[in-house]
């Protein structure tokens, strides 16, 4: 995609090859270009209003530089309700660079890696909890890349968390091979967009919008509640290779003590067919928060405070 090819001072909206939704404000002034994903799972609903609401009170006018938004990037996904692809199982966020002539996931994954995110002097990439998990209202950022730090503090989060190592395939890890400093952000899930995590978003995307010169105005900061440290892999996990029904009293942002009992999963009469430990002391990030649990699934994910 060219973004000279478009006129500027004005909002556009239209469906780039093979099947992504933009909304690109290019405005009136050379600047920067903030890109915004939502909808790498498809299941993960915040984001995808939160980039429907900012193009609301955007003035193309009144920016200096671009923003390039993809409100929902798993078109297929989202049409399913499903955080992974319906066509091929994949999930979006695995499949990075993604490949020309692979499976649909991996040719979405290619296109936007090679015409959409190469535009971005900054990127900014919105999960959720989805409708199986809860985590907290949080912005995620590369511990190894200061830009990536500042991007996140500017956004202007409640819980940052930092992460020494980012995983291959996700579409930050795409970013970082490009130069391109990134940040994340989770919200509560649960299949809704919660009001406050509305506001968080609504917030942050401006800020991030000011802090990169595109908007003009004041950052509007709140105090860092809670930051922690460590792998942000979901695929690590505590998992189970049983189905059930997950009893836990858990809540994101809870601390955990090594050995502690977190949850047990039952049968359909309550018999006990797993007890789930904490291997390690830690923070609660993600818990499983719907309570019938399939084989392989996430349940609780522990990291660290920031020392
Ligand atoms: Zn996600």
């Amino acid at each position: 995609m060219q973004l000279a090819d478009l006129p500027a001072g004005a909002i556009h909206r239209f469906l780039y090859p093979p099947n992504i939704p933009i909304l690109l404000a290019r405005g009136r002034e050379p600047g920067r270009t903030l890109v915004v994903t939502a909808g790498v799972h498809g299941d993960e609903y915040e984001g995808m209003r939160a980039i429907y609401d900012l193009f609301e009170g955007l003035n193309a006018g009144d920016l200096k530089g671009n923003v390039v938004a993809v409100p929902v990037l798993h078109v297929a996904a989202y049409g399913a309700g499903t955080r992974c692809s319906p066509l091929d199982g994949a999930n979006l966020a695995r499949v990075f660079p993604g490949k020309p002539d692979g499976s649909p996931t991996e040719v979405l994954a290619w296109h936007f890696e090679r015409e959409i995110l190469p535009l971005a002097d900054a990127y900014i990439d919105l999960h959720s909890a989805g409708t199986s998990f809860v985590m907290p209202p949080l912005a995620g950022y590369d511990a190894s890349d200061t830009a990536s730090l500042r991007l996140a503090e500017a956004f202007g989060a409640p819980v940052l968390w930092g992460h020494p190592v980012i995983a291959p395939g996700r579409t930050v890890s795409a970013a970082k091979a490009r130069g391109i400093p990134w940040i994340y952000t989770e919200m509560r899930g649960a299949g809704r967009v919660h009001p406050d995590d509305l506001a968080f978003l609504r917030r942050g995307l401006r800020n991030a919008l000011r802090y990169l010169g595109i908007l003009p105005g004041e950052l509007e900061l709140v105090p860092v509640a809670h930051h922690l440290f460590g792998d942000g892999n979901v695929d690590a996990s505590i998992t189970t290779a049983n189905r059930g029904f997950l009893i836990t009293d858990l809540e994101p942002l809870d601390e955990v003590s090594q050995g502690q009992l977190l949850g047990r999963l039952v049968d359909l009469t309550g018999n006990l067919i797993e007890r789930f430990h904490a291997p390690v002391s830690g923070v609660i990030a993600l818990v499983h928060a719907k309570p019938l649990v399939d084989s392989g699934e996430p349940l609780f994910l522990i990291t660290q405070r920031k020392s």
